[in-house]
């Protein structure tokens, strides 16, 4: 495990792969290998650092700053400085420096696309995608920025009224996941810049570049010294830097996104201060199929809500549940797509569609999963087992059926390209399935019953509902879980609106 070998012996990798990519790449000027603090690019006080592997193969990308309780104290402490002035900029001069940042991702979009497919694996057209949707963010909490509201309340009391503001609630902790690296950093950043707040940002410690490239981008679209810092850490040290990210008096906010295990941990904290928080956390979303459905677009959406970045999204097609009507053609028409469409290999090479699983660790979890189900009586029609002439971390696209709701892979997010398939003989049969979960992040429905469809909806115990539709998010709508999936909601105006308060003032003598 590169991880593990001493540093010395790890410098003589940054050699090949790292330098033959870069080559191909042209995108130096936003690889960056430290970390960003009052507008400076810094190193940890300790000066350790930790290496970015690429998970195709696992090279060494580069190595960034591995910084602990103390530089993070020392970015909060800038992020609090910088707010005091931040805030009374106009909302309409934030919308501008907002749309500044948008533009300029744009410029630069292939480039970040590829620091997304160098850390991340994802396919280059898939990364792509993620950076017009992390874009779609920027472009949106630009505007937004201008329609934070109040309200004047007609008063109960003469010659008196009363006014509802919105104010920035101060510094803002984001920490963030692996699996969208550059949108889960727009989506929070957007929202709370328009609101008027600063930040302090720990991406996973697997995919760090994306952010950092995102702030160097923010530093050339003119976004104020200190508004925006990034504390990069190891996985040992996050828990530390979390901690003093999460108590700390001088933060005001905790917006996490990643596992409902973490969440736990970071909302526990948080209370201690009674901070606020936004968490976006783990799903097990059902994907139901009815016989009224359009079987080719549920196929094609299926493919969608399953296999976009190779399974591993937190909304990703978990379990689906099909009716006995239509389920052997569903099956056969499932793994007739797979076998087509999901081509692995790195994600750099032309044509390839699902890359690797992140990191071991990952991949060890997805194959357990399969392996449990398959030795309690499931059947693989397809996959089941990792490309193994490819590496350690291809898992082949998997379509499991005979699965019981009992085994353990119903219920666990699995996070990786394996479809899992249950006969349902009624709409009662799968809300009942599909709402025994703590879970409740998202939920697929496909028929074109209008009464069943708006049925499924409103009995779903889901935060969000595609129907007929395997990809429902978008800057403009509301993302968002229920239950042990989250609290809060991004994107959206209700995403500015997580990082506001309402200040109430009684205005007498008028
Ligand atoms: P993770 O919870 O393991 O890690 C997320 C982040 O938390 C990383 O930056 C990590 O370094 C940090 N972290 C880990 N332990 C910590 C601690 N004790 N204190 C402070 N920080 C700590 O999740 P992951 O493996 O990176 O991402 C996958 C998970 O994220 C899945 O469960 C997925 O469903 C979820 N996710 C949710 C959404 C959503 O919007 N609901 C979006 C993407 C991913």
């Amino acid at each position: 495990n590169v991880r593990t070998i001493p540093m010395d012996l790890l410098r003589s990798h940054l050699t090949r792969n790292f330098r033959i990519y870069l080559n191909q790449t042209r995108q130096m000027h936003l690889l960056k290998s430290k970390a960003y603090i009052d507008s400076k690019w810094v190193s940890a006080r300790s000066n350790a650092v930790f290496p970015v592997l690429n998970p195709a193969d696992d090279s060494v990308i580069t190595e960034v700053p591995d910084m602990e309780a103390a530089d993070a104290k020392l970015a909060i402490e800038v992020a609090f400085d910088t707010f005091k002035s931040w805030k009374e900029v106009t909302a309409k001069e934030r919308s501008k420096i907002l749309r500044r940042w948008f533009d300029i991702c744009e410029q630069n979009s292939d480039y970040l696309a590829e620091i997304i497919t160098a850390e991340s694996g994802k396919p280059l057209a898939e990364a792509k995608g993620e950076v017009a949707y992390g874009n779609s963010f920027l472009d949106w909490f630009a505007d937004c920025a201008r329609h934070i509201n109040g309200e004047v309340v007609p008063s109960p009391w003469p010659n008196k009224q009363i006014i509802l503001t919105r104010q920035p609630l101060g510094v803002v902790s984001i920490i963030t996941p692996w699996n969208f690296p550059f949108a889960m950093i727009t989506r929070k950043v957007g929202a709370l810049m328009a609101a008027g707040c600063t930040c302090v940002i720990k991406p996973s410690e697997d995919t760090p570049l994306s952010a950092l490239a995102a702030v160097e981008l923010a530093e050339k679209a003119g976004v104020p010294k200190g508004v925006i810092n990034v504390v990069t850490t190891s996985r040992k040290n996050a828990p530390a830097v979390g901690s003093v990210m999460c108590e700390d008096d001088n933060v005001q906010c905790i917006s996490f996104t990643g596992s409902t295990a973490v969440g736990k941990i970071l909302y526990g904290q948080a209370a201690k201060g009674v901070k606020r928080v936004s968490l976006e956390l783990g799903g097990n979303a059902p994907f139901i199929v009815f016989p009224s459905a359009d079987l080719e677009h549920t196929l094609n959406q299926a493919m969608l809500a399953k296999f976009r970045n190779n399974g591993q999204a937190c909304i990703g097609a978990n379990r689906f549940l099909v009716h006995e009507d239509v389920y052997d053609k569903f099956v056969t028409g499932f793994k007739e797509l797979i076998a087509k469409k999901c081509i692995l290999g790195p994600g750099t090479q032309e044509g390839v569609t699902c890359g690797p699983l992140i990191n071991i660790e990952q991949a060890k979890k997805v194959s357990g999963l399969v392996e449990n189900a398959i030795s309690n009586g499931a059947r693989p029609l397809i996959g089941g087992e990792f490309a193994t002439d490819l590496g350690n971390k291809f898992y082949k696209s998997t379509l499991l059926v005979d699965v019981k709701p009992e085994m353990k892979i119903f219920n666990e997010e699995i996070f990786g390209p394996v479809v899992q398939v249950l006969k349902i003989k009624s709409e009662e049969e799968a809300l009942a399935i599909a709402n025994n979960t703590r879970t409740g992040l998202a939920a697929y429905v496909f028929t074109k019953d209008l009464g069943q469809a708006f049925r499924m909806s409103r009995k779903l115990d889901f935060g969000m509902v595609g129907i007929n539709d395997g990809i429902i998010s978008g800057a403009e709508a509301a993302f968002g879980g229920i239950k042990e999936s989250g609290i809060g909601r991004e994107g959206s105006l209700h995403g500015a609106l997580e990082y506001t308060d309402i200040k109430y003032t009684l205005m007498s003598g008028l």
